[in-house]
């Protein structure tokens, strides 16, 4: 669900101004920022396989040190610890915590029981909104609107690059979005691996933005 979550993290700005959009954007991807990492150094798997549910074509099928429960709860608090270690508010480090452990419960809403309780337990959850197409694609623009609005009620643009630097992350996201949704699927784990380290662009792109807005 990457609209989704970009949406949670846009969203999240109203309730800690203070915390760059870029921290935020690193923040509700967090988890899926060490994926590709991980997949990469062979310590998680996926298998693409068209049709695993009808939106995603990925069988994701080992994954527990980034989306088990256990691993998410572990990521936020980490991510909490260190930016209150950085900043010193107790605020910021909250929101952020919950931020990073959001991802969990919006991929517990989309993915197919295939997100594990903790490393080595053979428990697994998800409710598999990913099987209906267009559910998914509703819930997830709807949330994406949403965090806009959030955003947008919390930030204003000081400048041009403020206003366009924004708006042309928004469109490249849904772009991406509908790629997913109607584009082929990925041709090898590898190149998964690959294109998901990429999104870490969307986070220098985050803390650009947010050096031309303001809070309201
Ligand atoms: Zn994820």
């Amino acid at each position: 669900m990457f609209l989704g979550h970009m949406a949670v993290g846009l969203g999240a700005k109203k309730y800690a101004p203070r915390v760059s959009l870029g921290t935020l954007l690193l923040a509700t991807q967090f988890i899926d920022l060490l994926w590709p990492i991980f997949l990469l150094l062979g310590l998680e798997h996926v298998r693409v396989e068209p049709g695993n549910t009808v939106v995603t074509p990925l069988n994701l099928y080992d994954y527990p040190y980034t989306h088990s429960l256990a691993g998410a709860l572990v990521w936020a608090v980490l991510f909490a610890l260190i930016y209150f270690w950085f900043r010193q508010s107790r605020r910021g480090a909250i929101v952020l915590g919950g931020v990073v452990f959001s991802h969990w419960v919006l991929d517990l809403v989309t993915h197919r029981p295939d997100l594990p309780l903790a490393p080595g337990v053979n428990a697994y959850f998800g409710w598999g909104l990913w099987n209906s197409f267009y559910g998914s694609l509703i819930v997830e623009l709807a949330l994406f609107v949403l965090g806009i609005m959030f955003f947008l009620r919390t930030s204003r643009a000081k400048d041009k690059v403020g206003v366009f630097a924004f708006w042309a992350l928004m469109i490249l996201l849904v772009a991406i979005a509908f790629g997913g949704y109607y584009g082929p699927p990925p041709s090898d784990p590898k190149a998964i691996g690959y294109v998901g380290l990429a999104a870490w662009l969307f986070v220098i792109w985050g803390y650009w933005i947010d050096r031309h807005r303001v809070a309201r």
